[in-house]
């Protein structure tokens, strides 16, 4: 116990500053994105991020925005000021990034910070500032936030410059939690990347120990858009995109997600916006995850730019300190939209309709732009002129007959293989290469075919397709067994009785925080049904949905699919191999096996006539 009892004080307001800049500015990084969105909010059209030693010598942000009045430099860094929001009302629907009036003041309290800004009507200064006959005309004012002096003419051109220079110079604490300047410039230049995506239309520069690093032009088109993608994110991921853009009742969602085949590591290429604002949400992630579910081998990660539009009074900003987390007001609503439009969006993935991505037109034989062999897995091929081919039937037996539909006979083997005009997407079968790989010839060269990876995939897709259209069987347990759960799990076990049937289970309630399970789907008798139960409750709980049931009666059939197709080494005829190359044609989600590996490769003439080098 302390002698002295503590007396109760009003902090002094550069330690109510520093306080704050705790939250906010946790490395010179963070200063940066505060920084850019303020000149997002002036307007600017262009924007130059400068930074030295990793952002801790210097930070210097140039924007042609709308600028300061002098009268209201000092109010800017003073805290709680701001010029987004004025009421409640306001608060409720922002649509500028920053709204706290926190940023500048608490970047001002732990670093030398100056600004100089010129607003576009502003003229000249004030008459009897102009100095001698040949200085220049001041049109600008500058402070320091340290010393509190009024504002100084200055020449700047129209927009605003804040500078900030020796970043916790006087938190010695916080400025041993830095890590080295390449580490922070990393940080500094995957945010600037972030910024460049969200604001596609602005153009950026970023400049490091006085080396510009990147520099990009305003980017409207689509086009210059894809390009500005590819300057940031690397070719390939720009040579894998699928276009996104889907609008449902208010929420409208932009931008691209690559192909299963392009896939990470880490989760390091996912840049989400909502309303053009950097967002990290454990709802969109989720929902995006589960779209990719069933073509992304395991512990790999989709690469995506996605934008989100939607109503700003439905979403909750002012949720999160650097504003990286929103809050939904229907939150279900926007997870069902994203996961069904993309979920709907790499189903669509077939060779038929990979036309119109750019990825494959961009490299066709058409636009005389011979493709490097391996710019992209499935590069090369305009399939347009084929669209009206007719669909080849490859009905289905049962689904562990899976092996006798590939021997059906389809209406496609008695197609004449040389007629021109006839020849389907992935071509016509030529060969089988040591009872792995079917070799195909269409018009633009040849077609290699990984035959169990695509047999995987067809059989697995209808075996989903049979599950979904008939009724979930149900398997009565002998010993019904029961599970302690919170007392809000078992609320949601007791609403949704009825949900819990359709999936195939039968649980109850049974006390205030015991449920108890009677039937399970016939499919998972294998799967661990305590803990599935328990995972789709916290996903009730925690999203509003869950398709844990789903997932694990997919996982199922991948298994069976896995097991009834083809094994590698055996030998198909010429009949057997094109029903498989139709069937491709006409699956879903067929560019990829299972596990999310590729199940075929075009290699063009081109490609082929560039390894032998001929023609040139
Ligand atoms: P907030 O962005 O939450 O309003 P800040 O502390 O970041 O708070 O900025 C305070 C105010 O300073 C802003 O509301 C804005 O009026 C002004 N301001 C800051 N940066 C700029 C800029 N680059 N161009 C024009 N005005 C700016
Ligand atoms: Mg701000």
């Amino acid at each position: 116990m302390p002698n002295i009892l503590p007396q109760i004080q009003t902090l002094a307001s550069h330690l109510v500053n520093q306080i704050a800049a705790g939250e906010v500015v946790e490395r010179p990084s963070s200063v940066i994105k505060e920084l850019v969105e303020n000149s997002l909010d002036a307007g600017a059209n262009s924007i130059v991020v400068e930074v030295e030693a990793g952002g801790t010598r210097l930070i210097r942000i140039v924007d042609d925005g709308c600028g300061i009045a002098k009268q209201e430099l000092s109010l800017a860094i003073s805290r709680h000021a701001t010029s987004k929001i004025r009421s409640l009302e306001d608060l409720e629907q922002i649509g500028s990034l920053g709204f706290r009036g926190e940023a500048l003041p608490s970047i001002a309290s732990v670093s030398r910070l100056s600004i100089s800004s010129r607003q576009a009507d502003t003229g000249h200064a004030e008459p009897n500032q102009a100095e001698s006959n040949n200085a220049e005309p001041k049109h600008g004012w500058k402070i320091n936030a340290r010393d509190e002096q009024a504002p100084v003419p200055d020449a700047s051109p129209v927009g605003t410059i804040i500078e900030v220079r020796e970043l916790f110079y006087n938190v010695p604490a916080r400025k041993k939690f830095l890590r080295t300047e390449q580490t922070e410039y990393k940080h500094i230049e995957s945010l600037f990347k972030t910024l460049a995506l969200s604001h596609p239309h602005v153009a950026f520069r970023l400049i490091h120990n006085q080396k510009t690093i990147y520099q990009l032009r305003s980017a409207q088109s689509p086009d210059e858009q894809r390009q500005r993608l590819a300057m940031l994110c690397g070719k390939d991921f720009a040579n894998s995109l699928i276009d996104i853009n889907i609008e449902i009742e208010g929420l409208r969602l932009t931008g691209w997600v690559a192909l299963p085949t392009f896939n990470r590591s880490q989760a390091d290429m996912q840049y989400f916006f909502v309303n053009q604002r950097i967002v990290k949400d454990k709802l969109v992630s989720h929902a995006v995850r589960q779209a990719y579910h069933d073509v992304m081998f395991h512990g790999r990660h989709p690469a995506f730019v996605l934008s989100l539009e939607m109503d700003s009074r439905l979403l909750d900003v002012n949720v999160h300190p650097q504003k990286h987390e929103v809050r939904f007001r229907n939150s279900r609503q926007v997870h069902d939209f994203l996961y069904g439009g993309l979920h709907r969006a790499l189903a669509d993935v077939q060779p038929s309709q990979q036309l119109d991505s750019p990825a494959f037109a961009m490299a066709g034989p058409d636009t005389q732009s011979p493709a490097l062999p391996n710019i992209s897995e499935q590069t090369g091929i305009s399939f347009n002129r084929f669209a009206s081919y007719p669909a080849s039937s490859g009905r289905v037996g049962e689904q562990n007959q899976a092996y006798a539909a590939l021997l059906q006979t389809t209406e496609s083997d008695q197609m004449p293989p040389q007629h021109e005009q006839q020849v389907p997407p992935l071509g016509f079968a030529i060969a089988q290469l040591k009872g792995i790989y079917i070799l195909a010839e269409n018009t633009e060269g040849l077609i290699v075919v990984d035959m169990h990876a695509a047999h995987e995939r067809i059989v697995y897709e209808r075996m989903k397709q049979n599950a979904a259209e008939e009724d979930v069987i149900k398997q009565p347990l002998l010993v019904p067994f029961s599970l302690n759960v919170s007392q809000a799990e078992a609320d949601l076990v007791e609403e949704n009785e009825a949900l819990f049937e359709h999936l195939g289970f039968s649980v109850e309630r049974l006390g205030v925080e015991q449920v108890r399970v009677r039937a399970i789907p016939a499919l998972l008798k294998n799967a661990d049904t305590d803990q599935l139960i328990r995972d789709v409750l916290s996903d009730l709980l925690e999203y509003g949905q869950s398709d844990r049931i789903q997932e694990y009666e997919n996982e199922m059939l991948s298994t069976m699919a896995c097991h009834a197709s083809v094994r590698a080494n055996r030998t198909l005829s010429v009949s057997e191999m094109n029903a498989l190359l139709r069937d491709i044609e006409q699956t879903e989600r067929s560019g990829q096996c299972n596990h999310g590996r590729p199940t075929w490769k075009q290699l063009s003439l081109d490609q082929l006539d560039k390894f032998f080098k001929r023609g040139q």
